[in-house]
């Protein structure tokens, strides 16, 4: 039986009907920019996220480049964030002229460490940049507490964790702004790029709304320079028919996770730590396991998808070398990247293939010469 370790065909046969009167409509239309689709998903987004207000953008790193420059973040500032994350974190700060600081993670959730972040402040310190990786937010209180002693921004990388919540409070809607993205392999996913920023801070909106259109307002006139990142409404259009699943889609993984959790009890097998102040989204379900490479491989071999996120963390990335800044010992995010494995975990796998997952994994673990976990995470 063959595993993808994600299946967007699956989902689409559900959908395709609505998708395509959707996408029908948008062509009819013929407004090819922005329009009512983007605007009534904006409102949707900021809606579910608990949020005042939306902004479309062209992808999730647009949504985090954009945030950066609408909150004046460029060249001799510090941004803090976590190296064990997608590249785009990094990335768009390096972009600004800003200089990315990383901290060490925690080594239950994967999520930066609050208790780390304190000593990276300094005075160049501008935003902290919390990534809520895998579909579970960070630990968020501690982290606004520092930000505001520090009187720093908080930009909320929720792109694995739209809808997630923290003791309540939605992915987005407790940092300054929070990001997402659409990108197809993401829990609420369109057909292409596309990605949101929702805020509760009416001027920093008026501010993005004009980012995201080269700074512009009204048009032609331009107070600063911003760029071209706004989201299409045929992307808009296919994600409004997709946003009423979302919940069902979400509850459908953590159900499955719940289900490799059993099966990999007592196994030796690491499975993911969700904090009780936490509903995660499970954008990826992620365990530890020894000899993680030739697991991988062999479950390649079988059929079964199986993915690394992420092998290489970010201060050991050739492009920052020299253009970051490391505070502390970033051992646990190192670890980290040598032992993580990510399983299939979409809402539409079916039992069968579920047991499938399962068997392969638990057999390779018990076959392959593997150490304990223990002495490979020394
Ligand atoms: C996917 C992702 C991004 C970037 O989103 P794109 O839409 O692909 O540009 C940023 N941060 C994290 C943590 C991500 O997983």
């Amino acid at each position: 039986m063959k595993v993808p370790l994600l299946d967007l065909k699956a989902q689409y046969a559900t959908i395709k009907d609505e998708v395509l009167a959707a996408v029908s409509e948008v062509l009819d239309s013929q407004v090819c920019i922005l329009g009512p689709k983007v605007a009534e998903l904006e409102q949707r987004v900021a809606a579910l996220s608990d949020c005042q207000f939306g902004v479309g953008v062209s992808s999730g790193t647009d949504a985090l480049l954009a945030s950066l420059m609408a909150l004046n973040i460029g060249p001799g500032d510090e941004v803090i964030t976590t190296p064990f994350t997608f590249f785009a974190t990094a990335g768009c700060i390096s972009r600004t002229g800003a200089l990315p600081v990383f901290v060490d993670i925690d080594p239950c959730t994967y999520n930066v460490d609050p208790a780390k972040i304190e000593a990276a402040v300094t005075d160049r310190t501008k935003a902290i940049i919390p990534v809520h990786l895998y579909g579970q937010m960070c630990d968020m209180d501690p982290i606004m507490e520092i930000a505001k002693k520090h009187n720093l921004f908080v930009i909320e990388d929720g792109a694995q964790a739209i809808s997630a919540s923290y003791k309540g409070r939605k992915a987005g809607s407790i940092g300054t702004v929070g990001c997402f993205s659409f990108f197809p392999s993401k829990n609420l996913g369109g057909a292409g790029d596309g990605g949101m920023i929702v805020t509760n801070d009416p001027a920093l909106h008026e501010r993005l709304v004009a980012m995201r259109a080269h700074g512009s307002k009204p048009k032609y006139y331009h107070k600063f320079v911003g760029g071209n990142f706004r989201l299409d409404p045929i992307q808009a259009a296919i994600l409004l028919v997709k946003l009423p699943h979302l919940g069902d889609w979400s509850e459908g993984r953590r159900r499955h996770a719940a289900f490799y959790d059993k099966a990999f009890a007592a196994s030796g097998i690491q499975t993911p730590t969700v904090s009780p102040d936490c509903i995660s989204i499970f954008n990826q379900y992620t365990i530890r396991i020894s000899n993680r490479d030739a697991v991988v491989q062999a479950l390649k071999q079988e059929g079964v998808g199986a993915e690394i996120y992420y092998p290489l963390p970010m201060h050991e990335q050739e492009c920052f070398a020299g253009k970051c800044r490391v505070v502390g010992s970033l051992i646990e995010s190192e670890k980290a990247s040598r032992s993580v494995l990510s399983l299939p975990v979409y809402p539409e796998l079916t039992q069968d293939q579920l047991d499938c997952v399962a068997h392969s994994v638990l057999q390779l673990a018990s076959s392959l010469e593997c150490p304990p976990l223990s002495e490979v995470l020394q």
